[in-house]
């Protein structure tokens, strides 16, 4: 059984290492190069794993899950500027992959039968890093979320209009509708040793904004793009099409998409049918 808990911790990091010029920072670490801190709301879901306590019904008591939280985590950080005041940070980059590897170690010992599954941490709603323990080794990924909003029809020339309409319901309309899609983006990789970071994220906005987001952002899926030319633009097909147009052109390898269509259906795909 697994159980999933959250928290939050607001805390202050800079870009910037007192050991190289500016020039390098700038180099380094981009838009995000800076000798003055900036700050983020934290917010980290833990996962643990665990055999039902036969007495209590639970796994572990959210009581003691939040104690060890707080204890070792939100404690050392909260309202804290991680580059001055968390000392294994003082020559570590306080990068998102690096705050998320250091807090599985810390979190790495649970009472009795309980195992560290999986730590979740975001750095806003738009940007997250996952850790999982694979083959005995630390994997780290990062995820990015966007959004675009796109009209389309689902109807299938392989079907008469009664069996569309008996198919697709109400997504069957002749003049179409519309979604608010949400595209999460997931890469792994080496994590650099000098930045901490996996990959510039700058770049990766910027091949998901010219691949995916600028080209959907307000179009007729069905109408205005090549490549869903004949094709049906259910959630699954477009999750497909953009994996192809992404895949092999990030800056760390693609590992995985998510297509949110609406609050109540959202479709995963890692490159299984290629
Ligand atoms: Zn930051
Ligand atoms: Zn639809």
């Amino acid at each position: 059984m697994k159980l999933t808990r959250r928290t939050t911790f607001s805390s202050g990091h800079r870009y910037w290492l007192e050991d190289r010029t500016p020039e390098e920072n700038r180099r380094l670490f981009g838009r995000w190069a800076s000798p003055y801190n900036h700050g983020h709301d934290y917010a980290l879901e833990a996962t643990v794993e665990g055999p039902v306590n036969p007495q209590t019904g639970m796994v572990i008591n959210i009581k003691d899950v939040d104690a060890i939280l707080h204890n070792r985590i939100v404690e050392k950080f909260n309202l804290k500027s991680i580059n001055d005041e968390v000392p294994e940070f003082k020559t570590l980059p306080p990068s998102l992959e690096n705050l998320a590897s250091f807090i599985w170690n810390k979190l790495s010992d649970w009472p009795g039968d309980i195992q560290l599954s999986r730590v979740c941490l975001y750095e806003t709603p738009a940007l997250f890093t996952d850790v999982t323990m694979q083959g005995g080794e630390l994997k780290v990924t990062l995820t990015r979320v966007y959004e675009f909003c796109a009209s389309h029809r689902l109807h299938s020339p392989d079907l008469s209009e009664n069996e569309n309409r008996e198919v697709f319901g109400k997504c069957n309309n002749p003049h179409g509708h519309g979604h608010n899609y949400e595209l999460e983006v997931t890469v792994c990789g080496p994590i650099d040793p000098v930045t901490g970071m996996m990959a510039d994220l700058e770049k990766i906005d910027h091949v998901v904004d010219a691949e995916v987001v600028d080209r959907y952002d307000h179009k007729h899926l069905n109408i205005d793009l090549p490549e869903l030319s004949g094709l049906i633009p259910t959630t699954e097909i477009m999750t497909r099409v953009i994996w192809k147009r992404l895949v092999g052109k990030l800056p760390a390898k693609l590992e995985r998409i998510m297509l949110r269509e609406t609050a109540r259906s959202s479709f995963e795909y890692a490159g299984e049918d290629e």
